[in-house]
């Protein structure tokens, strides 16, 4: 019985004399979790494409009743089946850069 005796006396506590300094709980940053956007559904709805100009080599052709004529001229330098582009008061070949101005 004497050891439990002992066992009151003993502080249990810690000694009030030295001061404890007690820091504030340093409160952890929060882990910020990413973010997650709320996934937007890409729209389906898309801007009329635009059509493309029509391009290939029957553009440059014209067929008829009278036969096949050719929209624009041979280049002159380059010979027959360079079509010279038709830049409204002129024509010019892009293969060699010949200039042909229309005659007004
Ligand atoms: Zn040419």
């Amino acid at each position: 019985m004497a050891e439990k005796a002992r066992e009151k006396t003993k502080p249990a506590e810690k000694p009030a004399g030295k001061p404890t300094a007690e820091k504030p709980p340093v409160e952890k940053p929060a882990v910020e979790k990413p973010v997650e956007k709320p996934v937007e559904k890409p729209k389906e709805k898309k801007p009329p494409k635009v059509k493309k100009k029509e391009k290939g080599a029957h553009t440059r052709y014209k067929v008829d009743e009278k036969g096949l004529t050719r929209l624009r001229p041979y280049c002159e330098r380059c010979g027959p089946g360079y079509f010279m582009a038709d830049h409204g008061d002129r024509y010019s070949c892009g293969h060699c850069g010949f200039t042909r101005y229309k005659r007004v």
